[in-house]
């Protein structure tokens, strides 16, 4: 009977922890997959000078950076859940906590990403601003579409 209950007991926190990677995987990834998106319209569709290329290409190592640092922190946060998950089997007072951080650092995530897409649009002229502007709607709203 012991043994049945601890490996009950694994299997929860296997689930929860899948379940934290897996929660992870869908907060990190869009804003992520959007970026990238955009990226791509830069360097192929924008038609950028070499000066435009080589501010673009600062922009985007420093950020590239601090967004690695974030998802770092965002797996740390995934596995507190997961741990709280487990600890409480419910929703208790840790895993109410563990998700007010989570969101915290996808709130933080979020602003430096829209930061670093504006600090991006700055190196444009006004038409591949524009350009820059219709595939950012585009981008947000794909979701919703
Ligand atoms: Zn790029």
């Amino acid at each position: 009977m012991a043994s049945r209950r601890l490996l009950i007991i694994g299997l929860i926190a296997f689930l929860a922890a899948v379940a934290g990677v897996f929660v992870g995987r869908i907060l990190v990834d869009a804003p992520r997959a959007n970026e990238t998106e955009l990226h791509a319209l830069l360097h192929r569709e924008l038609k950028l000078s070499a000066d435009q290329e080589k501010r673009i290409h600062l922009i985007e190592a420093r950020f590239a950076a601090r967004r690695d640092a974030l998802e770092l922190e965002m797996r740390a946060a995934n596995i507190r859940l997961a741990q709280a998950i487990d600890a409480e089997h419910g929703y208790g007072p840790q895993v109410t906590q563990a998700i007010d951080e989570t969101h915290e650092v996808m709130g933080d995530l979020q602003k430096e990403t829209l930061q670093h897409l504006f600090a991006m649009r700055g190196v444009l002229d006004r038409e591949q601003a524009a350009m820059f502007d219709k595939r950012v709607v585009k981008a947000l709203t794909a979701d919703a579409r």
